[in-house]
């Protein structure tokens, strides 16, 4: 998999199960003291055409039986827990996510994995209605899923391991083959998860891995036909513009998210409304799609949520994600502080005001509560993707579900009240893939479906539901 080179390792491309170098390497930093944390051999044109023919070829002569591929993700899932502290770390140190952070996305990644596994066992068509056509009383029909082929997996650099684990282990319990390109930023984590899959006995083949940037391998991986599905994690521009490249061929897009939540003033708890919309609009930095950004609050709780908020934000600890202590490390980039300074900069020139944090050391982004925005501001119509929330008072609730609405995106929302009959109203009027009632958007079961709507995506993922995406359902009739 890796050598050492000094302090920091080289990781190989995977390719027929043997980590492969390429004539070129990248360096991944760590996010938090910039010096390199690994270093990373670049696929070129040939390799990602051996890992892609490779694929395919295994998928067309080696079959896993389900029961085996059941029991292979199962062990990768026990290997994890095993290696966690050293998942971890790679997480923490090539995203920049607090310890305790990266801990918790290794143990989503092992229940990924466990309920792909799951899956891998109750793979089922179903038995048709073919009586219900005149004609037809001679026949029986029935169908069948079957793994579409060579699934392409691109990955972004916010969850390296988890969302990783979303596409990888889905795809193998449904018995196909895999390319996959990790982000350039984060890859680290993944790398460790292909290792962990080869040594719980995944034959060669069955997961390919290519390095290196969006700009340089993406194109090759987009134009080859053997490749039967995209599957892609990231944002909407790149997402954009594989659906426009890739032609008939099978795609599932993730992309991102403004995410709204609303809090009534009926709301049952209003310090654990507070606590959550805040707090959960840090996470990783507020680098997660479903990171809380809007938060409409009815007027009459406004002020004392103001305050609460900022008492929140106020009490995050910032700096070194590898510190038990510390609450949010860096962005992914100094590049990305910048940009997010910029944007509360422009909103504040244009009337918003600070109610916390607003400061950058870096590539540390300290949590930011803004007041006073307007709708056509970047940090409100925009995907942030740092730590930045905004607070926004309502008088009606219809135009909460209006101004919650009115975004390019709809991926999930939260809703906090005790009105059991306005929640339900909510979960009919709000037009996203999911919304949570009296928590988060940044709410997520990772045993079930998940996906947006607009430009949030198309298709679900969540172990099931992305068995379903990678497998094709296939008709028999038999006549009598
Ligand atoms: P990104 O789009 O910059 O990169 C994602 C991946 O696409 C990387 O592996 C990158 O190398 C690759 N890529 C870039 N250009 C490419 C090209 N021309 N062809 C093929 N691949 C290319 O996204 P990012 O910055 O890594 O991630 C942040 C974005 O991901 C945000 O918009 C966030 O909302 C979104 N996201 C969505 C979900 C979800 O489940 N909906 C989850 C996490 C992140």
């Amino acid at each position: 998999m890796g050598e050492q080179n000094g302090v920091a390792n080289t990781y190989g491309n995977l390719i027929n199960g043997e980590w492969i170098k390429g004539s070129d390497t990248f360096v991944v930093e760590n996010k938090y003291t910039h010096e390199p944390y690994a270093y990373i051999s670049k696929a070129d044109e040939a390799l990602v055409d051996q890992a892609i023919a490779n694929a395919q070829e295994t998928f067309k002569t080696v079959k896993i039986p389900a029961t085996k591929r059941y029991e292979i993700l199962l062990k990768a899932a026990k290997l994890f827990g095993e290696r966690k502290e050293e998942i971890a770390l790679a997480i923490c140190r090539e995203v920049g996510k607090t310890i305790t952070d990266a801990r918790g996305e290794v143990d989503r990644g092992i229940q990924t994995f466990i309920a792909s596994a799951e899956e891998a066992k109750r793979i089922t068509g179903q038995g048709m209605p073919i009586h219900g056509q005149p004609g037809n009383e001679e026949k029986m029909a029935f169908t069948v899923r079957v793994p579409v082929g060579v699934v392409c997996a691109i990955t972004p650099f916010n969850f390296p391991f988890n969302l990783t684990a979303h596409k990888i282990a889905p795809a193998i319990a449904a018995g196909n083959t895999v390319v996959l390109k990790p982000a350039e930023k984060t890859p680290v984590s993944a790398i460790l998860m292909a290792q962990a899959l080869l040594d719980a006995g995944l034959p060669k083949g069955f997961l390919n891995v290519v390095n290196g940037f969006g700009h340089e391998v993406g194109p090759v991986l987009l134009k080859d036909e053997r490749i039967a599905m995209y599957t892609f994690t990231g944002s909407p521009t790149v997402g954009k513009m594989i659906k426009s490249q890739t032609g008939i061929r099978k795609v599932t897009l993730e992309l991102g998210n403004n995410s709204p939540n609303i809090i009534h003033h009926d709301v049952a708890d209003l310090d654990r409304a507070v606590q959550l919309c805040v707090s959960r609009g840090y996470v990783n930095s507020g680098q997660a799609c479903i990171s809380v950004q809007r938060i409409y609050v009815h007027r009459d709780i406004y002020e004392e949520v103001l305050e609460k908020a900022k008492q929140v934000a106020d009490s995050f600890v910032v700096g070194n994600p590898e510190e038990e202590s510390t609450n949010i490390g860096p962005m992914i980039s100094v590049q990305e502080a910048e940009r997010a300074e910029k944007w509360v900069q422009e909103a504040i020139n244009a009337g918003a005001k600070i109610v916390a944090g607003g400061t950058r050391e870096g590539a540390l982004f300290r949590p930011t509560v803004l007041s006073d925005v307007t709708e056509e501001m970047k940090v409100m119509c925009e995907e942030v993707f740092a730590p930045i929330v905004s607070i926004i008072p309502y008088d009606d609730i219809e135009e909460a579900f209006a101004a919650a609405n009115a975004s390019k995106f709809g991926l999930q929302a939260g809703f906090f009240t005790s009105n059991l009959q306005l929640a339900m109203r909510a979960a009919q009027e709000l037009e996203f893939g999911g919304v949570n009632i009296n928590d988060v958007s940044t709410f997520r079961v990772d045993i079930l479906p998940y996906g947006g709507v607009k430009d949030s995506g198309v298709g679900k993922e969540g172990p099931r539901s992305t068995v379903e995406e990678m497998t094709d359902e296939k008709l028999i009739t038999i006549h009598i």
